[in-house]
């Protein structure tokens, strides 16, 4: 782990200029190292300005998203996927521009509750998108990782496994999976099985718990994800992912079924976030320095 990170939707619902930067100042006032922009639209806002004060507090960025029915670039509607390329190429660009390497979340398939099994045809799709968008963004210095979410959020990509083999597809070496305790909790038979099979391929990772709220007031087995993570050698952020009906987003609040209070004081989540991470981790390598001693 070389640090870590916070979801900009913590703070804000926002994208506009100034809760952008009300948010990057929370974050490193509660001593993150990263922020994570979500689902970014270029309109509302002053890039190279946004770039400048994240370098001024000293923060790291990372770009997230999830693409829309009418840009699924796993649909088998040619206007529809070259739309859904559109969407993600442009984000690449804001990506690099506002100082950051990794473009996450799901940029393999649209964001939503499908009806219907994903195709063949659509998974090539995806596939064939995926692998001309890494191609320019190998030109920019960004990585493409493929967040791996529940039944409810996706078609395509909801184990580790199927991620792989669609990283096996894609075939390009800046393309990544971008994995989420929230979502394995629902889909993995064994969440730290499952990041030990990622190993070298997993680019970034959401630490949320299974309500999506207080780390440790949940279900998520934090012990043997931060064990996993120690033992594939992780060497990227990890990033804190919560959400509540405190901080609503008009789009993500509601394909993301954010319904409940979860909490109201976002610096105090937050900070307890913060140290929560810190010290899970540090036991973990803890653990595997004790066992490896003869
Ligand atoms: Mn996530």
């Amino acid at each position: 782990m070389t640090g870590i990170g916070i979801h900009g939707f913590v703070w804000t619902g926002s994208s506009d200029q100034s809760a952008l930067i009300g948010a990057m100042e929370k974050t490193a006032e509660a001593g993150f190292d990263l922020i994570e922009f979500p689902r970014l639209d270029p309109g509302n806002f002053d890039v190279p300005a946004l770039a400048r004060r994240l370098e001024g507090l000293g923060l790291k960025v990372a770009v997230s998203m999830g693409l829309p029915f009418s840009g699924d670039i796993s649909s088998t509607d040619k206007d529809v996927v070259a739309r859904g390329e559109a969407i993600l190429l442009e984000a690449v660009s804001i990506t690099r521009d506002l100082g950051a390497t990794k473009l996450g979340g799901i940029i393999f398939s649209a964001h939503g509750k499908y009806n219907a099994q994903p195709t063949a045809e659509g998974h090539a799709n995806s596939a064939n998108t995926l692998r001309r968008v890494a191609e320019k963004a190998a030109a920019q210095n960004v990585t493409l990782n493929l967040e791996i979410v529940n039944r409810f959020e996706t078609n395509l990509l909801n184990t580790t496994a199927q991620g792989l083999a669609m990283l096996d597809e894609i075939a390009m070496p800046n393309v990544f999976l971008h994995l989420d305790t929230f979502h394995m909790n629902i889909e993995e038979a064994s969440p730290e099985q499952a990041i030990r099979l990622a190993g070298k391929r997993l680019g970034y990772i959401h630490i949320g718990e299974s309500n999506r709220g207080y780390l440790g007031a949940g279900t998520v087995d934090f012990d043997r994800v931060f064990d996993a993570l120690v033992a594939i050698g992780y060497g990227d952020f990890v990033t804190f992912e919560s959400f509540s009906s405190e901080v609503v987003d008009k789009d993500l609040s509601l394909v993301a079924g954010i319904w409940r209070n979860t909490w109201t004081d976002n610096v105090t989540l937050a900070r307890h976030a913060r140290s929560f991470i810190a010290a899970k981790f540090d036991d973990a390598r803890r653990r595997a320095e004790t066992n490896a001693r003869p």
